[in-house]
């Protein structure tokens, strides 16, 4: 088969979904590979590195999108992406199928296959292909990176002869994959970490990693991970104003707080809320790596970052990954060149789109014709 990949539309988006180390892989498995003409290059990588990786490179979308059988993208397709593609075409992206139905019955109108690479199972089996992850664990170190130049301060500790330096405090609200991603970039500069998460599971790997685990004075019920699969599950009134009461006692305290909490297919809980900006330092820096969901900072400005009268920098940024456009770019086409080497068992080239495979059927959105979403819980785990 022919994968090709194109060159990003979004403002600002630096990623490509197939770098020339992918291509690579890619023909091993038996495929040709084609990019669009400049697809690599704001994540660093030549049309001539590409056509040195063995990869064909044509001069524009509609001559890409004509002429391969798998399309690979970041962003989920424009309108316009889309309506290049025709019948027993692939197309492997992000797709957010949730919020997206009409992209769904579009792409199933055209009877083009589409996989989306956020719907791949958190399973142990498919943690190769899994962006979400390769993608939250960059903008969790990103985070941290973005703080720290806007901080302006040191974050290790020091005494130095001119002086001592406390270490910077910083709190990370959400211990997922960004969230441990950010705790350990804190910790290994040298910073005093906090972090909380609704799921008591995490507590252990915070506290290995060097951090301090928040416990909260809470009698109720906490929340049960393991009936989620996982997943954070909305918090009881209760929980929650128990939450807020820790902190609002931390906020005066904190350097820097990194927010990443997220609950599957809900808007961002509201956690760090105006009073406790309010109440923090002037130089402070909040991240609020749920900015796209509507932050989990009331303040938060997506895309953005706003300084408040007191002093503090909120940053909301969307697009950490596409800061390090370069690696996310090798993750990202790492995860789905793996996608593909499980489309294609006998390395034959040729897509066996088996919708017995949990894997593959998880991420399958639209297939024959159909919208295959949302797919049936996975049988292993
Ligand atoms: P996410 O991005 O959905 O959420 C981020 C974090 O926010 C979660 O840890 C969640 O518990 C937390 N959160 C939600 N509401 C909160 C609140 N009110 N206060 C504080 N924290 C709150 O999460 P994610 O990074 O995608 O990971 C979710 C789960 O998936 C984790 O259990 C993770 O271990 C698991 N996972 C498994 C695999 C696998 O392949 N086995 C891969 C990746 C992730």
């Amino acid at each position: 088969m022919k994968v090709g990949a194109l060159r990003e539309v979004a403002e600002g988006e630096a990623r490509v979904a197939v770098t020339p180390s992918s291509a690579a892989h890619l023909k091993k498995l038996g495929h040709e590979v084609l990019v669009e003409q400049g697809a690599g290059s704001r994540a660093g990588f030549s049309d001539d590195e590409y056509r040195a990786a063995g990869v064909e490179v044509l001069p524009t979308a509609a001559a890409l999108t004509e002429a391969v059988d798998v399309l690979a993208k970041v962003r989920a397709p424009t309108d316009a992406e889309l309506n290049r593609m025709h019948e027993g075409q692939t197309l492997i992206s992000y797709i957010t199928p949730a919020s997206n139905p009409e992209l769904l019955e579009a792409a199933r109108a055209r009877g083009v296959t589409t996989i989306a690479m956020d719907m791949v199972p958190r399973i142990s089996r498919a943690q190769k292909m899994d962006a979400l992850s390769s993608m939250a664990n960059i903008a969790g170190y990103r985070a941290v990176i973005e703080a720290a130049a806007n901080f302006g301060r040191f974050f290790t500790g020091q005494v130095t002869a001119a002086g001592k330096v406390p270490p910077a405090k910083v709190l990370v609200v959400g211990a997922g994959v960004a969230g441990l991603a950010a705790i350990g970039t804190a910790t290994s500069l040298g910073a005093q970490v906090y972090a909380f998460d609704v799921r008591p599971e995490v507590a252990e790997q915070i506290e290995s990693m060097g951090a301090s685990f928040v416990y909260l004075d809470f009698a109720g019920a906490a929340q049960d991970g393991a009936a989620t699969g996982g997943y954070a599950a909305p918090s009881s009134p209760e929980f929650q104003a128990k939450q807020l009461e820790k902190f609002r006692e931390l906020a005066p305290q904190m350097d820097i707080v990194i927010t990443t909490a997220l609950i599957p297919g809900r808007p961002a809980p509201k956690l760090w809320t105006a009073d406790m900006v309010a109440a923090m330092k002037p130089g402070s820096v909040i991240v609020d790596l749920a900015a796209e969901r509507g932050g989990n900072c009331e303040l938060t400005v997506a895309d953005e970052k706003i300084v408040t009268e007191n002093g503090v920098t909120i940053i909301g940024y969307t697009d950490f990954p596409s800061r390090m456009g370069a690696q996310a770019s090798e993750l990202y086409a790492n995860n789905i060149r793996h996608f593909l080497s499980d489309l294609t068992p006998a390395k034959d080239g040729v897509i066996n789109q088996n919708m017995d495979d949990d894997v593959i059927r998880g991420a399958t959105v639209t297939h024959a014709g159909d919208v295959t979403f949302p797919p049936p819980p996975p049988k292993v785990q």
